[in-house]
Formats: C-alpha cells, sequence, structure tokens
C-alpha cells in the first residue's frame, strides 16, 4: 500500500490527464486520438503495442513479463458514453478527494489503476497480457474475439470496471440480447375490403404478449420492450410493423430457456409472416466455481492490506460476461469506488484509487 500512496499524485494526475480525451462508443471516427493516448500510456509501460484494427476501431494490447503460455490478462475499455465535446465542456476536477468528470468512474480510473500496479510490481511473476478495447459500451460486437482469444489463454483475467457500490467486486452480472421482430402482413381498404389484409400490427400485438410471457420475476428474468412502429394510415389493414426489445437473463440455462422459446415463434395469421433478428447479446456471468474462487483469492489479498472486499451482483453487462462462461478465472469491479456512471456526476474516489492499485498489484506480484 505504501508504493501506491506514494503514487497518488500520479495517479490523480494521469487520470486528469486521460479524462481530457473524449472516446465517444459507436463513433470509429471519433475514436482516433483516444486510441493514440491509451497506446502511449501502453507504450510506457516498457512493452510493444499491438493495434488490433476491427470494423474502424482501434484496440490496443501489449505483453509484458516473462515469457510461458498461461497469462494474467487484465481487461479494459477506453471508450465512454460521452459524445465528442464532453470532455471540454466538463473537464475532469479534483474537490475534496472526488476526481469528477466523463469516462472517470466507467473506466478510465479502472485503467489508470491497473497500469500504475504494473509499474509497481518490480518483477511481473507471470506474463501479463494487457488489453485496452474500443467497443464496449456498445455491446464489443468487434472486440469479441479478440477477447476470447485472450481469455483462452489466460490463468486469471482482471477487469477494472467500476464495483458495486461501496467497492465490491462483481462476481455475477446478468446476460442480455437485443431484438427486432419484424412482421409482414397485407394491405387493404379497411372500409372497402377489410377481409383481403392481413393486419401486421394486429399479429405484432400478439407476438408481443408472447414475448412479455417470458418474464420470470423470481429468476431475474425480464423483457423490455423498447419501441414499436408500423402501418401507415387509419383506413389502411397494416401491411408491416416491427419491434425492438431486449431480454436478461441470471442464468444461461434462462437465457437459453427464453432464446428456445423465440426461434419457436410464429404467425398466428395466415397470410402473416415473422422475421426476428438477434442484434447482440452477451451471456450471464454466473458465479462459478473459478469464479467464487478468484474472489476469494482477491478477497485475502485485500485482507493483507487491511482492506475489506465483498462481492455481489450486478444487472448490467460487461466484457467479463463473455469469459466467465468459459470456466476461466475472472474478477470483475477491480475499479476505484465511486459513482454517477453514465451519469453527470460522474466520479471516483481518490482514496479508492490508489487502494485498488495496491490490491491490483498484490494480485499481478501474486501469480
Ligand atoms: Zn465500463
Amino acid at each position: 500500500m505504501d508504493a501506491a500512496e506514494l503514487a497518488r499524485p500520479e495517479l490523480v494526475e494521469r487520470l486528469l490527464l486521460l479524462t481530457a480525451v473524449d472516446a465517444p462508443s459507436g463513433e470509429p471516427a471519433a475514436l482516433g486520438p483516444a486510441a493514440d493516448a491509451f497506446a502511449h500510456e501502453l507504450a510506457e509501460l516498457g512493452g510493444e503495442v499491438q493495434r488490433h484494427e476491427r470494423d474502424g476501431i482501434t484496440h490496443l494490447s501489449t505483453r509484458l513479463g516473462p515469457d510461458g503460455d498461461k497469462h494474467v490478462l487484465v481487461l479494459c475499455h477506453y471508450d465512454t458514453v460521452w459524445p465528442a465535446g464532453t470532455a471540454a465542456q466538463r473537464p475532469g476536477r479534483l474537490v475534496d478527494g472526488r476526481l469528477s468528470g466523463p469516462g472517470t468512474f466507467d473506466m478510465r480510473g479502472g485503467i489508470v489503476a491497473a497500469l500504475t500496479a504494473l509499474r509497481l510490481v518490480d518483477t511481473l511473476p507471470a506474463p501479463v497480457q494487457v488489453l485496452l478495447t474500443g467497443d464496449e459500451e456498445t455491446g464489443s460486437a468487434s472486440s469479441e474475439d479478440l477477447i476470447v482469444e485472450m481469455a483462452r489463454s489466460a490463468s486469471l483475467v482482471l477487469v477494472t470496471e467500476p464495483p458495486l457500490p461501496g467497492g465490491a467486486l462483481k462476481t455475477a452480472r446478468k446476460g442480455w440480447a437485443s431484438y427486432t421482430i419484424a412482421v409482414e402482413g397485407r394491405a387493404a381498404h379497411a372500409g372497402l375490403d377489410p377481409d383481403s389484409g392481413v393486419s401486421a400490427i394486429d399479429e405484432l400485438m400478439d407476438v408481443l404478449r408472447d414475448v412479455n410471457a417470458l418474464r420470470a420475476p423470481e429468476l431475474g428474468t425480464t423483457v423490455n420492450i423498447g419501441s414499436v412502429r408500423g402501418g401507415t394510415r387509419t383506413n389502411v389493414v397494416a401491411a408491416d410493423a416491427s419491434a425492438e426489445f431486449e431480454l436478461r437473463a441470471t442464468t444461461v440455462a434462462e437465457q437459453a430457456r427464453t432464446e428456445e422459446a423465440l426461434n419457436s415463434l410464429r404467425a398466428r395469421r395466415d397470410g402473416a409472416r415473422l422475421a426476428l433478428t438477434r442484434n447482440h447479446g452477451r451471456p450471464p456471468m454466473e458465479r462459478t466455481p473459478a469464479v467464487a474462487s478468484a474472489a476469494r483469492r482477491a478477497q485475502e489479498l485485500a485482507a493483507l492490506l487491511g482492506l475489506q472486499l465483498d462481492e455481489g451482483a450486478a444487472g448490467g453487462t460487461s466484457d467479463a460476461n463473455l469469459i466467465a462462461p468459459l470456466g476461466i478465472p475472472v474478477l470483475d469491479g477491480l475499479g476505484p469506488d465511486g459513482g454517477g456512471a453514465h451519469a453527470l456526476d460522474e466520479h471516483v474516489l481518490v482514496d479508492s484509487l490508489v487502494q485498488r492499485t495496491a490490491l491490483i498489484a498484490l494480485l499481478l506480484a501474486a501469480q
């Protein structure tokens, strides 16, 4: 902890510096300056920096420490939910031990803690692979393969996402999937010839009732129909209609049940056609034995620093959702405590930034 305490001014300075760089998720053209800034940060660790270009987005990696097959993967994302220009409008600032600004909590604070921890460990006992992705906030479509590939040969994955309030690790997360359902019917004059029409809207209403029936609150399974559209005017039987919805589930089994049910949806009306598209998703992160034992180890190490480290479940997803189902030990929520994720009062607590740096350094040194 002493070394991390000594690094406090450096931690603050580096986080303020990086908070000044916009990285709007989902806008590849605007991510370039952030990719360069984070590539520079990685290069300072002394290894070679690789730039992985996927769908116009740059993901960054570097490998440190000794040679070996099994590495520790430090997994972070440098993109934020904030549009270009936010950093200039709301620059990072430090008031009473709170460092606030866009992206500080999710997850620049976690990146700064991890990179500083890597500097604090004199000799890494095991190889470390660091991966900074640029599309987590929009679902990791372009980085998913890279994440899974690097996680498969990892002995442990450290994800420096924000923790639960109070600093608890996230050892379970819901899975998530988003869908579009499109219905094709047949247009007709609603007054002159209603029977020759097939209403896509009526069909969609019935289908959405089936979709909503997949909810299972006692198991944590939720459904949200986020948008509905269709038809043209009141005197025309609607020829088309569509809806977008998402589904969240706590267990792999529940996600499979809902997916199977969605795939077996059929149109009730002759002449109506359904087309279901799964847009994107992440599997649930269950508290597997590998996750539970990694959390226990982290708690033991935190105790050496005089810290109590709790754990809990989160409703949102992260890239840890891609890793836990593979049976690989993954610790999520290792970033500093704070608040206001995706909100105007986003901030991290500098005391926690120091503590997390010390904890991550211990985790790296204890491999
Ligand atoms: Zn995040």
